[in-house]
């Protein structure tokens, strides 16, 4: 018997601290069962997701046969869902101000060597000008918590600011925000400004670890942080973005944990989380990787992103810089659906050459957002610049409702060759454009109806002649 209530309000029930110790016991004591590990993957294969406890017990197994499984199972299904598309975008500092002490992060309030900055509305234009200029369409909004420097009013302005900005064939037109865990009435109010996603990472589900490693300031409170997600779903927000932050504590809990929450979101609310981060601890300003003996291997971290992607197959995931070219290629096969690129984690990064001392981690992948679309390209990967669905109103379910309805292929697909269009005549180099009509023929040939294959061919010559801004 555990406490363990999926349905529940309360932190300490949805996220049982039994419960999530009875399914790694479970998973230990059934490992080894190759028929229970078959009948689990059979299941998967049907692409209806997996429960917490399926799932991390498919994380355990360590006979080989069952891992090749895994592996061409989370390849099949990503295939099947997300087809040959990444959807891209780039995070956004606004400032680096912050009263909390999370051990891990170098904007710690205590941290005295890292300069503190906060984006002016006028800075806020220039950084989103030169993300503009490199072709982003999708940015994620990051900001250290702190009553003065960056309230609730600024956030609301910041994203205001943003929206109204065009440049050249430029457009802001998602804008996602991870901001620190707040009120329903502020979630409401981010809700009213037209975000995106709201995205808050739950960084350890493991409360004596997450209370050590958050000693100070209110993000120490686990139960407030914990039952944020539910707060911002009060708020009228239905996509929001949950992930861990994988080597804090022990992977195996809080890759069970953060499916329990996500079973929760589902339980409670009818809509799981639209995305799932899977950020790994990296070494910054006064943090090193020696004070954290969870960190989790390459091998360790693609089964993560495979088994994922079985148990909540409809689930963006998402991989940042944080992680090496040669890493981000072996879980984009296995389950990643969205990738940061040319990203800057200091403050004013973007439009400025010096600031990289204020950085919150250091990146792995230092590729311009041109290098990377080239490089998924010739992996044989569509980027996708698609925004459709929030401007579309398709919010909470509505990627499952597209896919139950099949109409992924005839949706996702042409917004992502129309987007891709885009980039290439505003913002490509020639060698990208060159490695892109046979990949876009190849995309436009493999939409199913054909109305919508002549539709998206007239408008992607429609884009060459100058229009922009189509989306199905
Ligand atoms: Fe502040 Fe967020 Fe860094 Fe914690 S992780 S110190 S809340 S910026
Ligand atoms: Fe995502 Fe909707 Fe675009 Fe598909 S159409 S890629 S679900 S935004």
């Amino acid at each position: 018997m555990t406490d363990y209530n999926p349905s529940s309000a309360h932190a300490s029930e949805f996220i049982s601290h039994r419960e999530v110790m009875a399914t790694l016991d479970y998973a230990a004591a059934h490992c080894n069962d190759s028929v229970l590990a078959n009948e689990i993957l059979d299941k998967a294969a049907i692409g209806k997701g997996l429960t917490h406890r399926e799932a991390t017990m498919l994380l355990y197994c360590t006979d080989e046969q069952i891992t090749t499984r895994i592996f061409d199972l989370a390849r099949d299904i990503k295939q099947r869902i997300y087809g040959n598309r990444i959807v891209m975008f780039a995070p956004l500092y606004l400032s680096n101000h912050c009263v909390n002490s999370c051990t891990y992060c170098a904007y710690h309030a205590k941290n005295r060597t890292i300069p503190r900055r906060k984006l002016s509305q006028d800075e806020i234009r220039r950084e989103v000008t030169a993300l503009q200029d490199m072709g982003h369409k999708r940015l994620a909004l990051e900001t250290g918590e702190h009553p003065v420097h960056s309230p609730i009013e600024y956030v609301l302005e910041s994203i205001d600011t943003i929206y109204s900005i065009r440049h050249r064939n430029g457009a802001i037109r998602r804008v996602n925000v991870n901001i620190a865990a707040t009120t329903v009435e502020n979630y409401r109010l981010l809700r009213d400004a037209g975000i995106g996603t709201y995205i808050l990472f739950q960084e350890t589900y493991h409360r004596p670890t997450y209370e050590q490693l958050h000693p100070a300031g209110p993000k120490s409170d686990w139960a407030y942080h914990t039952e944020a997600m539910d707060r911002a779903m009060q708020g009228g927000i239905d996509d929001v973005g949950i992930g861990v932050l994988f080597g804090l504590h022990d992977y195996r809990y809080d890759f069970a944990a953060m499916l329990m929450h996500a079973e929760h979101l589902e339980a409670r609310f009818g809509v799981g989380p639209h995305t799932i981060s899977v950020p790994r601890i990296r070494p910054a300003d006064d943090i090193s990787l020696d004070d954290f003996p969870n960190a989790v291997t390459d091998q360790v971290f693609r089964r993560i992103v495979a088994v994922l992607r079985l148990a909540v197959p409809y689930t963006g995931m998402i991989v940042s810089t944080r992680e090496s070219q040669e890493c981000r290629e072996l879980v984009l096969e296995v389950g990643v659906s969205q990738l940061s690129g040319a990203s800057r984690t200091s403050v004013g990064g973007y439009s400025s050459e010096q600031t990289d001392d204020s950085a919150q981690f250091d990146i792995c992948d230092n590729r311009t957002l041109d290098e990377i679309v080239a490089w998924l390209l010739q992996l044989g990967y569509i980027p996708s610049f698609c925004t459709a669905c929030y401007r579309e109103g398709r919010t909470g379910d509505r990627f499952m409702s597209l896919a139950k309805a099949g109409q992924i292929a005839n949706c996702c697909a042409p917004n992502a060759l129309m987007t891709l269009q885009e980039y290439l005549q505003d913002y490509a180099s020639a060698h990208t454009c060159s490695l892109a009509p046979d990949i876009i023929e190849r995309e436009l040939n493999a939409i199913p109806s054909l109305k919508t294959r002549e539709i998206t061919a007239r408008r992607l010559q429609e884009i060459i002649d100058g229009k922009r801004d189509f989306r199905f």
